[in-house]
């Protein structure tokens, strides 16, 4: 039968996930479109199913019993354009950064700051993808899903998507219930905003003796600064950011501020302070710390947790326990994990 003929059986997804972890899928099979996607659905029987994008936000800890389906729905389509502005829409399968390049190419302004994120489109709106100040949510025009359960292709728009800081509403009540096959933008075509107010983008931009900065020379500046900073998961196992940025009570940051006058905040919506998790991570003595020289705390950022060789999911998830034991131990406040964990 034709859906048997898409799946394979006890598939590693090791070159699937950026930490480079081996686990086994019983099924797996790709999709390149929504009909083809239905098909597999309405045939599936009652596997559990698992949605694979570019696989740099998961941290796999044991082998999957269902169905994993890999999202590949490529494709970019104008949908409305007007003198200052453009809804640009793209297949959930396309890699994101290639897709930034894309509308950078096209003079389309607003991803800039977004540049060379991991992973593919369809997953950007699941966690409100952000970065040197710029979210997903600030650009984001909507985006069509299937329902897995009853195969029906549903279109959210901002409203419907609850997105916060690294969350929407597919990371909690409608979480594990539909498959993103598009998403749309709306972006600037002129005057674009730019934002370079964030981490070190102004320093990058005079240190290439640039005034009048263009979109391309935003990100090209964000490209430099995350090569300088961050391990590529090409050479060392990892998925990015494995822990939020803690928010915390203003009262609760006065207390830290007495004792660490020099703590990283951001002031945060409702009387509240945002922390810098890879600082109270470096604090407690966790930075660059490594567990038989398989995997640990990369050296140069206290954020990202790393697999050199040979490690299974487990222990990774095990280690970040410890971090977060810790970190609320010594400064009384409770890391929680940005990776999905399966
Ligand atoms: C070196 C590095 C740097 C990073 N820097 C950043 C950063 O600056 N900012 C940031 O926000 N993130 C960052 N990340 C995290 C990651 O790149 C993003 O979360 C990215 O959006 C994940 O995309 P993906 O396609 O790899 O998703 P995956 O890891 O494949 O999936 C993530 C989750 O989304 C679900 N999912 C994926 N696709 C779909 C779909 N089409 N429909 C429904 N559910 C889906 C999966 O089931 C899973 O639960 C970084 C990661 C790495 C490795």
């Amino acid at each position: 039968m034709y859906i048997w003929a898409m799946l394979r059986t006890n598939t590693s997804l090791k070159p699937y996930n950026t930490f480079n972890i081996e686990v086994f899928a019983e099924y797996y099979a790709q999709f390149d479109s929504v009909a083809s996607l239905t098909q597999l659905l309405k045939n599936r029987k009652d596997l559990p199913i698992f949605i694979l994008g570019g696989g740099s936000n998961i941290l796999f800890t044991k082998n999957f019993k269902g169905l994993v389906l890999k999202n590949e729905i490529l494709g970019l389509k104008t949908i409305e354009e007007h003198s200052n502005s453009v809804v640009i829409e793209a297949g959930a399968g396309m890699n994101w950064h290639s897709f930034v390049l894309r509308c950078i190419e096209m003079n389309y302004g607003g991803l800039e700051n977004l540049s060379l994120i991991p992973g593919n489109v369809g997953a950007s709106p699941m966690q409100n993808i952000g970065a040197y100040g710029v979210e997903i949510k600030d650009v984001f025009e909507y985006l069509d899903a299937v329902h897995i359960s009853t195969g029906k292709l549903q279109r959210f728009y901002k409203a419907d998507c609850a997105f916060g800081y690294r969350e929407s509403i597919f990371k909690r009540s409608l979480k594990d219930e539909y498959i993103i096959c598009h998403v749309a933008f709306r972006l600037s075509k002129q005057r674009h905003n730019l934002n370079t107010s964030y981490g070190a983008i102004e320093a990058e931009l005079e240190k290439r003796q640039i005034t009048n900065p263009s979109i391309k020379d935003v990100s090209n500046a964000v490209i430099a600064i995350r090569q300088s900073k961050l391990p590529d998961p090409n050479e060392i196992g990892n998925a990015g950011s494995f822990f939020k940025n803690p928010v915390v009570p203003k009262n609760n940051f006065d207390k830290l501020l007495e004792k660490y006058p020099n703590i990283p905040n951001y002031p945060a919506p409702n009387n509240k302070v945002k922390l810098a998790a890879g600082w109270l991570i470096e604090k407690a003595g966790w930075k660059g710390r490594t567990i038989d020289g398989r995997y640990g705390v990369h050296a140069q950022q206290a954020l990202v947790l790393v697999n050199y060789k040979n490690t299974i999911g487990q222990e990774i998830l095990d280690l970040s326990n410890e971090i977060i034991a810790d970190v609320k131990f010594k400064f009384d406040v409770t890391l929680e994990r940005e990776v999905n964990i399966l």
